[in-house]
C-alpha cells in the first residue's frame, strides 16, 4: 500500500537532479509573465517596461485589422476545426491563405503548418531519403537541426557559419550522392546577419544542389513588401523551398513552406505534422490574410522599422557599445555572461526589457543583450533605450 501511495513528484523526484545541473550551469529558467497583449509598452511580471524582446517587428500582435479579421472568422466560420487538414479540416480560408502566401512569395504554391518549427520539419523529412545529403549552416534554427537529426537515413554536414569555401568543398566532396539539400537561415536570429544566398545559390546551380531558407525572421522585415531574404536578393525563382513563419512579423501564429506545386503536393502526401495535427483555427487563417495584405498594399510599416532600426544602432555606437548587425535584431554586446545577465537585469529594474543571451547559445566573452527593434517603437522609447543603456554602460564598465 505505502508503495503505491507515492505522489508524482515523488515519482519524478529524480528531475531534481537534471535541475540542480542546470541551475549550476547557470542555464536554469522561468517564464516572466505579460500581462496583457504584446506590446512595446507592456507589463511584465507587474512591471511597466518598454519591450525590447519581442518578434513582433511590425507591431501586428494587436493591430486592429488582425483583431478585427479574428472576429469576423469566429462568427462566420467558429473557433476550431476538429480535423486535420486531410479529412475535413481544410477549410476555404486555409486554402485562401496558401494562395495568398504562394502569390506573396512569387511562387507556385504554398502550405501551412502549426508553426515554423512544424513547416521545417515537414519540408526536411518530407523529400529527403537514403542516398541524399543535407549542407547546413552551422548556425541554423533548433527547428532545422531537429529536422535534419529526424533523418537517420540521411547525413547532415555542417559547414562553418557563412563559410562558402567551406560549403563548395562539401558540394564537391558528395557529389556522388544522390541528392543534396543546402539549408540555411535567411537572417540568423542571435546576430541578426543575413545568409550570404547569392553565392549560396550560385553555388548550388554549379553543383546541382536543392536550396532551401527559412525566412522566419526576414519575412515582413526584407525585401520587396516583406518578402523576404530571396526578394532581398532578387532571386526570386532561383530558391526552391521558402519557410516562412506566421509568428513573428505576420503577428498571429504558423508557419508555411512556399514553393512549387509538386513541393506542396508531396508535403500534403507525407509531412507527418500536417497529416497528424490538427489544422488552424479560423481566426488565426483570417488574422494572417490581414496581414499579408497590410503588407502587399503598404509599406509604412517596414519603412519605419528600417528608420527605427538605423535610429537606435547609430545611437548605440555614439554612445561607444559594440552593436552591429545587417537587421532589426541588433546585439549588444556586454561581454562575459554574467555581465550581460547583470546588463540585463539592470536594464529591467531601469523599465527596458531586452533578453540576455549567453554562452553556449553565443561566444563565451561574446555574451550580449539581444535587441529587436520594431516599427512600434517611438523615437522616445528608442531614446529611453539607448540613454539607459549609457548610463548602465558606465555602470557595469561595458563602455
Ligand atoms: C522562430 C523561428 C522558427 C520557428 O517559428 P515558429 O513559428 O515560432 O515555430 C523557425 N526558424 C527560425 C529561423 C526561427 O527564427
Amino acid at each position: 500500500m505505502s508503495e503505491a501511495t507515492l505522489s508524482a513528484s515523488q515519482r519524478l523526484g529524480f528531475l531534481n537532479d537534471d535541475i540542480q545541473a542546470l541551475k549550476d550551469a547557470h542555464l536554469y529558467q522561468t517564464l516572466r509573465t505579460l500581462q496583457g497583449p504584446q506590446d512595446v509598452e507592456c507589463i511584465i511580471d507587474g512591471k511597466k517596461v518598454i519591450n525590447f524582446s519581442s518578434n513582433n517587428y511590425l507591431g501586428l500582435t494587436h493591430h486592429p485589422a488582425l483583431i478585427e479579421a479574428a472576429h469576423r472568422a469566429i462568427d462566420t466560420h467558429g473557433v476550431g476545426t476538429a480535423s486535420v487538414r486531410t479529412i475535413i479540416g481544410t477549410m476555404d480560408i486555409h486554402q485562401e491563405l496558401e494562395r495568398k502566401l504562394a502569390d506573396f512569395k512569387h511562387t507556385e504554391a504554398s502550405l501551412v503548418l502549426q508553426s515554423g518549427f512544424m513547416a521545417n520539419t515537414a519540408a526536411i523529412t518530407s523529400i529527403l531519403g537514403e542516398g541524399d545529403v543535407i549542407l547546413s549552416d552551422s548556425l541554423n534554427h533548433a527547428s532545422i537541426i531537429d529536422a535534419c537529426r529526424m533523418m537517420k537515413q540521411v547525413p547532415t554536414k555542417v559547414y562553418q557559419h557563412k563559410e562558402m569555401n567551406q560549403l563548395e568543398d562539401l558540394l564537391k566532396e558528395t557529389r556522388h550522392a544522390r541528392r543534396r539539400l543546402i539549408v540555411t537561415d535567411g537572417v540568423f536570429s542571435m546576430d541578426g546577419d543575413i545568409a550570404p544566398l547569392p553565392d549560396i545559390v550560385a553555388l548550388a546551380e554549379r553543383y546541382d544542389a536543392i536550396v532551401m531558407v527559412d525566412d522566419a525572421h526576414s519575412s515582413g522585415v526584407l525585401g520587396k513588401n516583406g518578402r523576404g531574404s530571396v526578394s532581398h536578393f532578387g532571386l526570386e525563382g532561383r530558391v526552391d523551398i521558402q519557410i516562412g513563419t506566421l509568428s513573428k512579423a505576420i503577428g498571429a501564429m504558423g508557419g508555411y513552406v512556399a514553393g512549387p506545386e509538386v513541393l506542396r503536393n508531396i508535403l500534403i502526401n507525407k509531412a507527418r505534422p500536417f497529416l497528424f495535427s490538427t489544422s488552424h483555427p479560423p481566426s488565426v487563417i483570417m488574422s494572417c490574410m490581414a496581414a499579408i495584405q497590410l503588407l502587399e498594399s503598404d509599406t509604412t510599416l517596414i519603412d519605419r522599422l528600417w528608420e527605427n532600426t538605423r535610429y537606435f544602432k547609430a545611437g548605440m555606437q555614439r554612445i561607444g557599445f559594440q552593436a552591429d548587425s545587417e537587421t532589426p535584431i541588433v546585439p549588444v554586446i556586454a561581454g562575459s555572461s554574467e555581465k550581460a545577465q547583470r546588463l540585463s537585469q539592470r536594464l529591467f529594474e531601469e523599465g527596458i526589457f531586452g533578453q540576455a543571451i549567453v554562452f553556449p547559445t553565443v561566444a563565451r566573452d561574446k555574451a550580449r543583450i539581444r535587441i529587436i527593434v520594431t516599427a512600434a517603437h517611438t523615437q522616445a522609447h528608442l531614446d529611453q533605450a539607448i540613454h539607459t543603456f549609457e548610463k548602465l554602460g558606465k555602470e557595469l564598465a561595458i563602455i
